[in-house]
């Protein structure tokens, strides 16, 4: 049985600290069954991730965390696969150099798979969400709560999957409101602590499982994901 899930988590694939065994161990010790390695721009951490989670009773859902823009600012997009399409040679070259900032190779490619709505520079919000659908991903919104005002009503009208509504550091009245925006406008939201190291300076990040899904809501996810669990 499920009973808690963080379903964004750092590993040392990108800026984490720790290695995504030391992960696995450290979900386990605090008794979380479920987690997502959801790396920035990489899906480097997660075979180790899956395989250690097998030794440790921990399951993993492979994500990746996607950078990717709107007017000028930076938003970030959480894609969930179901399937191992994220392997994919195409895909990871373009992950490849999308952490180079190659985008005008970026582009080259992705027209290829996808309708591009700029024409240089890191991706926008909806090429972002058609990249990780094109290879088989959900894609939810990392921390709304972040978003300017300025631009969070027209993010939020872009199309999404789900939202991050449980995200560290966020009172409860604004992750009820997030439940509730994503149960009337998305399928599903999600919880993450976006852990990164234990010795955290930076306040937006939290350990792990300090927010997560509970039994019914990890279920109503997977379900989402297309997941059996
Ligand atoms: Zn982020
Ligand atoms: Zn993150």
């Amino acid at each position: 049985m499920l009973n808690k899930g963080d379903f964004h988590i750092h590993s040392n694939a990108s800026d984490g600290k720790y290695n995504p065994t030391e992960i696995i161990i450290l979900s386990k010790i605090n008794q979380i069954d479920v987690i997502s390695i959801a790396d920035h721009n990489t899906t480097a951490g997660i075979s180790e991730a899956v395989e250690a989670g097998r030794n440790y009773g921990v399951s993993v859902v492979p994500a990746v965390e996607l950078s990717t823009k709107f007017n000028c600012e930076s938003v970030h997009l959480l894609g969930y696969f179901k399937n191992n399409l994220y392997q994919h040679d195409t895909f990871q070259e373009i992950l490849k150099l999308i952490k180079s900032h190659r985008f005008k190779k970026v582009r080259k490619i992705l027209k290829n798979h996808i309708d591009l709505e700029l024409k240089e520079g890191k991706l926008s919000v909806l090429e972002g969400i058609n990249l990780l659908r094109c290879f088989g991903a959900s894609v939810v919104l990392a921390h709304p709560m972040r978003i300017s005002n300025k631009n969070i009503e027209q993010v939020l009208s872009l199309p999404f999957d789900g939202i991050e509504a449980k995200y560290s550091n966020t009172d409860f009245n604004t992750s009820l409101y997030f439940i509730n925006l994503a149960l009337s406008k998305f399928s599903f939201y999600t919880a993450g602590s976006d852990f990164h190291s234990i010795k955290n300076k930076n306040s937006k990040h939290s350990f792990i499982g300090t927010v997560y899904l509970n039994n019914s809501e990890i279920k109503y996810f997977l379900k989402s994901l297309e997941l059996c669990c």
